[in-house]
């Protein structure tokens, strides 16, 4: 059920690694999502499914969270209310509020769960930016343009999960080791997980799924009968984040 790298990139189409990733950074124009270049991991839908049991196995470990956030140059603040995050940890009762019950199973009553955005299928942050800074691409991921954002929050105030994280105060001072290869932003702006579609332009895996020496998170394409996502929701009962409220997530719990 765990990721294999060689099968993931002969799943997604993967001709060639290390093409440059400009062209598809966010800030391109969100007219339904540019096709990424050919040398790109491409799919029809993009999903994640995250296996709770394997990603309890090591107490404590954040390997994914520190990767995705030096990646994405995100800062850390030490006040909790000027946090941002792009993937974090929340308790299960938290998470995934409709499974908690008191008799529930310890291993996943104790457990603290991955959360990120589920680049819903009908994302209301979406709906109701009003510049058109967010939008969806064809294979579903959840795009943000920082230089349409105008710090508005309503996407903010729209999404049930918590996923968007608003920078109250300048990030970059905040950044533990800046990198050129992602774009930083200012003061003012929303920020939240792209998953990792500046990697899939060169042809990686998103960070956190890379880092994860688990393999507790399975990434790649829905619509493909043959991949790995496929396979491992083909296997296990899955749950998604407060489905009952029709955004249709697109990141898949395996209990
Ligand atoms: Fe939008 Fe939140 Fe869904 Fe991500 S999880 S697509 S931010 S509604």
């Amino acid at each position: 059920m765990a990721i294999d790298r060689r099968r993931f990139f002969r799943v997604t189409g993967l001709t060639a690694l290390g093409a440059a990733a400009a062209e598809t950074l966010p800030g391109s124009a969100p007219d339904g999502g540019p096709d990424p270049p050919p040398t790109g991991l491409t799919a029809r839908r993009w999903a994640m499914a995250i296996d709770v049991a394997r990603c309890q196995r090591e107490e404590g470990c954040r390997d994914c969270i520190a990767a995705c956030h030096a990646a994405h140059n995100v800062p850390r603040f030490e006040n909790p209310k000027d946090e941002v995050k792009w993937i974090w940890k929340e308790p299960f009762e938290d998470a995934l509020p409709e499974q908690h019950h008191e008799h529930l199973e310890a291993r996943l009553r104790e457990a603290d769960v991955l959360v990120l955005c589920n680049h819903c299928d009908v994302p209301p942050c979406v709906r109701v930016c009003p510049t058109a800074a967010t939008w969806k691409r064809d294979d579903g991921v959840v795009m943000m343009d920082w230089h349409r954002c105008i710090g508005c929050r309503y996407c903010v105030a729209a999404c049930p999960y918590g996923s968007r994280s608003f920078n109250w105060r300048d990030p970059r001072p905040h950044v533990a080791a800046l990198t050129p290869d992602f774009p930083t932003r200012t003061r003012g702006v929303v920020e939240k997980c792209n998953f990792c579609e500046e990697r899939l332009a060169r042809g990686e895996p998103p960070a956190c799924v890379a880092a994860c020496e688990a393999r507790a998170l399975v990434f790649g394409d829905l619509e493909d009968p043959e991949s790995d996502v496929r396979a491992a929701l083909g296997e296990r009962p899955a749950l998604r984040r407060r489905a009952g409220l029709g955004t249709q997530p697109q990141v898949y719990y395996l209990l």
